[in-house]
């Protein structure tokens, strides 16, 4: 069950902290970490609740699930003033779907995403996509992205070679380790470093590195994470029907 709003705005303050005080320990300005609140498998007042707390944008993780909140949101929300992020996988056949829905697709993971994707743009007359790569720093089989540098590059040039895709940066989940945070914090480290060296070889910023949910948002931003994605710590735990 989600929470209601007062526990919600107690959550967001208590995430808050937990951000502030990853950035004091790192020597980072706070300012450097934005929380993207996850509404996933809640309903259309979650992003309500966010809106309303102020925030620009929140993240979902599948297309069609979207496509049903997002207007049911504006007509509760009088509004249509909130950003969609995409940040779960994307299969390709949905590419066009979700270039009609969503303002930054976190998620793009295949060449054949990547020319779907420029593709629906072109199409529906959309000039600028903005994404972020997702990768697979942790090497776990259970999740998307590629797990090596090489391919990751591939990828990046295939984007850049697009006419609509805008990369900003790159995205991760690290594999669940429930007795130690060392896993998470080697994933990022190694997602840090792989974006450090793309962005000097290009020569290009790609200033995003989404890394962290609930659970391991510390690790990740001691690593340099600058968004981090949370779901469960702010609107309770999901409940699968
Ligand atoms: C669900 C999800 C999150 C949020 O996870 P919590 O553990 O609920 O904070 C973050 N990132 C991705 C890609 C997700 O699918």
């Amino acid at each position: 069950m989600m929470v209601n709003f007062s526990t919600f705005e107690e959550n967001v303050a208590r995430v808050r902290e937990r951000i502030a005080a990853a950035c004091e320990k790192s020597g980072r300005g706070n300012d450097e970490v934005r929380l993207l609140p996850v509404t996933k498998n809640h309903p259309a007042e979650a992003p309500l609740f966010a809106a309303r707390c102020g925030f620009a944008a929140v993240g979902e993780n599948r297309v069609q699930e979207t496509a049903e909140k997002r207007p049911a949101f504006e007509a509760l929300a009088k509004t249509a003033d909130l950003r969609w992020e995409l940040i779960g996988h994307l299969q390709s056949n949905k590419a066009k779907k979700a270039v009609a829905l969503f303002d930054r697709i976190q998620s793009v993971d295949s060449l054949d995403l990547v020319a779907k994707l420029d593709k629906a743009c072109e199409a529906q007359g959309r000039a600028a996509l903005p994404i972020l790569l997702q990768a697979n720093p942790g090497c776990d089989p259970a999740k998307f992205g590629t797990a090596d540098l090489g391919t990751l590059k591939k990828l990046l040039e295939a984007v850049l070679a697009t006419r609509h895709l805008q990369p900003e940066g790159f995205m991760c989940v690290a594999p669940i380790d429930d007795d130690s945070l060392l896993v998470a914090a080697k994933a990022f480290e190694t997602l840090r470093d792989w974006r450090d060296r793309l962005a000097a070889e290009f020569a290009l910023p790609l200033t995003e590195l989404s890394m962290g949910m609930s659970h391991d948002l510390e690790p990740a931003i001691a690593a340099g994470s600058t968004m981090v994605r949370v779901g469960t710590a702010l609107f309770g735990e999901r409940v699968y029907l």
